[in-house]
């Protein structure tokens, strides 16, 4: 079933919904007060406190304790339904559509849309198996090109910056980087390869020197000639879920945010892969996100 914003709006309307669910997500599963140590014990609230007392001993539970949320002015509804509008767009969010819609200052809304990105991203992924597609793809460097008015900082254009990436098919999975342009070779991107992907694998890939030779380290190598206009190896293989994963990045990157800066690519690459694993589940996104929170 699909979780929509009627959905949300009735589950995240108040600051006390938002934070009983984040008191659950933290300390749902607390079989004892942590200090009295009274089995099933019961918390209530502590009325205009973001925290809730244990009834037996007076102790003190914040849930955002040592969270994104813990210092933050910023209403606890303002999180959630940024984090809502990051789970439920395709091209991601701009920080000025979050001031717009929130009524929060610029910097305000920047800085919750880069740790909400944060995350976004996932933790250390395990090796990869079965059917991996691996490719890269380059960010930005064509800007030169367009109308100087047109054009996103005053160097001219946005550095060109390559982007590695290896996907599991069927899960999405990804392991990424964001490298430099002179890393993209052989020398540099075997290790990675054979430290992210389980030996028994099958590769694919296009004909790109830099990945020559894989047939050693994998089950199978599959090569597909792009240059040739081919999409599908001779025995059926095809990148298209990776190359599906960088025009999403593109999307996102020319559509919604305009210019990214070398230093933050990454967090929009991990918010693509985050997006693209979990297409379509809404839900699952949101819960993903507020776990990591806690
Ligand atoms: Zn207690």
């Amino acid at each position: 079933m699909k979780y929509t914003i009627t959905d949300f709006r009735k589950d995240y309307a108040t600051e006390n919904q938002c934070l009983d669910r984040l008191f659950q997500l933290k300390y749902g599963k607390l079989e004892a007060c942590p200090s009295c140590g009274v089995i099933n014990a019961k918390f209530k609230r502590v009325p205009k406190r973001r925290s809730y007392w244990c009834t037996e001993c007076n102790h003190q539970l914040y849930p955002t304790a040592g969270t994104v949320f813990e210092k933050t002015t910023t209403p606890l509804t303002h999180w959630f339904y940024a984090i809502f509008l990051f789970t439920t767009t395709r091209n991601g969010v701009a920080a000025k559509e979050l001031e717009r819609q929130l009524g929060v200052t610029y910097k305000t809304a920047w800085r919750m849309a880069k740790q909400i990105r944060l995350l976004m991203s996932n933790g250390p992924v395990e090796m990869l198996k079965g059917e991996v597609m691996i490719d890269e793809t380059f960010i930005g460097g064509q800007e030169k090109f367009k109308h100087r008015h047109k054009r996103s900082n005053v160097d001219g254009y946005m550095k060109r910056i390559p982007v590695f990436g290896m996907m599991e098919k069927g899960t999405n999975k990804m392991i990424t980087k964001v490298m430099k342009v002179e890393e993209i070779k052989a020398a540099h991107l075997r290790p990675i390869i054979t430290k992210s992907i389980d030996k028994d694998s099958i590769v694919v890939t296009d004909l790109f020197r830099g990945y020559m030779g894989l047939d050693k380290e994998f089950k199978q190598h599959e090569t597909i000639n792009h240059a040739q206009e081919e999409y599908v190896s001779k025995n059926g293989f095809t990148t298209n879920n990776i190359e599906g994963f960088w025009s999403s990045l593109k999307r996102m990157i020319r559509g919604t945010h305009i210019h990214v800066s070398e230093k933050y690519l990454p967090l929009y690459v991990n918010e693509t892969a985050f997006r693209y694993m979990n297409k379509d589940k809404v839900d699952t996104m949101f819960n993903l996100i507020l776990k990591k929170v806690s």
